[in-house]
């Protein structure tokens, strides 16, 4: 195992944070809540943007609902395919047609069109109890040219945690963020193996869809989307505050998501604003989350928790390098690799619970400088023939 020694954690660079919520359904799609409802349910939770993320359906940009709402930004992406392999994808301009038996077909025309996606809930299980078993899983591996997954998905989680459905009544209201406490580590293992590659960023969302059973006075809402926006949010970090011009703020949102410049937080814990993750050395100065650094014996990652309840644990090329109780830390790099950090809170009776997961800082070989670009993905310089 490498250990990194510890140093000073010195001012980093000023970003400007603000929080989404994404992989959200309307009643464009099968979710229960109208645009205007959602909006309402955002601005309470005090989001900054939100992604409308309807099946197979540009509906809501379509009705004119992609704009600035009551001074929540929101932005109408999609979520293409049927039975399996959804993808979520942001910045298209036209509905995407699902391909289910070959969803290279659905990266492929997100890509064409200029846009970028993640593979939603790509190891989901399911259960007997809910829906029949069914399940919407991926299952096809060797594709690449997407940004990214989705390792935290709410709705998944809840769904495929409860046999029988009395436990699903009784947890809802009992601890409704029980079945969400842990991110299945197929999905965190599988992210890891894909960023070893190439820069693959993780996004978090709940999966909306705000599910009502009953009627009249007996109806019932599960998981409100004021409840969900509450729970797994991105926070994405920006070297510039939004303009007021939505246009531009549109791009500047979708900019970081695609550069993977976020960290994923469950805000129902405690709200994740502050953590900060960079790599710095003297010959190239300072990285954030989705960036890349020629590795140089000088070079350190850098992070800053939002709480002193904090465990900070350094995950390079998918094996824990380096766990502590502790709320910043500078940790010396010995070898280039890919680094993400995951932040754990302590409690007072129960386990730890994973609070924080940040993407990834790819610290590359020195020899790559000034053409260590692994995708056009990551928005850096081509790579020199
Ligand atoms: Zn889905
Ligand atoms: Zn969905």
């Amino acid at each position: 195992m490498e250990v990194g020694e510890k140093f000073e954690v010195k001012k980093g660079m000023n970003l400007f944070e603000y929080t989404g919520h994404l992989h959200i359904h309307s009643t464009f799609s099968d979710g229960k809540g109208s645009m205007s409802h959602i909006v309402a349910a955002a601005r309470q939770a005090g989001l900054d943007f939100i992604g409308i993320t309807d099946h197979n359906t540009l509906a809501a940009r379509d009705e004119g609902w992609e704009g600035r709402h009551d001074g929540v930004l929101v932005i109408v992406g999609m979520e293409v395919n049927h039975r399996k392999n959804h993808y979520v994808a942001f910045d298209v301009t036209e509905p995407v047609p699902p391909d289910d038996e070959n969803p290279g077909n659905v990266i492929a025309a997100v890509n064409a069109q200029g846009g970028f996606g993640y593979m939603a809930h790509p190891v989901e299980k399911g259960n007997p109890a809910f829906l029949d078993g069914c399940c919407y899983p991926w299952d096809r591996w060797e594709l690449n040219d997407y940004s990214g997954l989705e390792i935290w998905n709410f709705g998944s989680l809840w769904r495929g945690s409860y046999r029988r459905l009395w436990q699903a009544l009784f947890w809802y209201y009992a601890d409704p963020y029980r079945a969400a406490r842990f991110p299945e580590p197929e999905g965190l293992a599988l992210w890891d193996r894909l960023s070893r590659e190439r820069p693959v960023s993780a996004f978090v969302g709940s999966d909306a869809h705000a599910m009502t059973l009953g009627r009249g006075l007996l109806k019932v809402t599960f998981f409100p989307y004021r409840f969900l926006f509450t729970t797994l949010n991105v926070h994405i970090l920006l070297p510039a505050a939004l303009e007021s011009d939505f246009s531009t703020a549109r791009s500047q949102i979708l900019g970081a998501l695609r550069k993977g410049q976020f960290f994923c937080c469950s805000d129902y814990l405690q709200p994740g604003n502050g953590f900060r993750f960079s790599a710095l050395n003297e010959e190239d100065g300072e990285v954030g989350m989705g960036g890349q650094i020629p590795h140089t014996p000088g070079t350190v990652l850098r992070v800053v928790s939002p709480s002193p309840r904090s465990i900070i644990r350094i995950i390079k090329n998918g094996r824990l390098a380096y766990q502590n109780r502790q709320k910043t830390l500078a940790f010396k790099v010995l070898k280039p690799g890919t680094f993400r950090v995951e932040i754990y809170l302590r409690t007072l009776f129960g386990p730890d619970l994973p609070w924080i997961y940040s993407n990834p800082i790819y610290v590359t070989d020195s020899g790559l400088r000034g053409r260590y670009c692994l995708s056009a993905h990551c928005g850096s310089p081509e790579p020199s023939p």
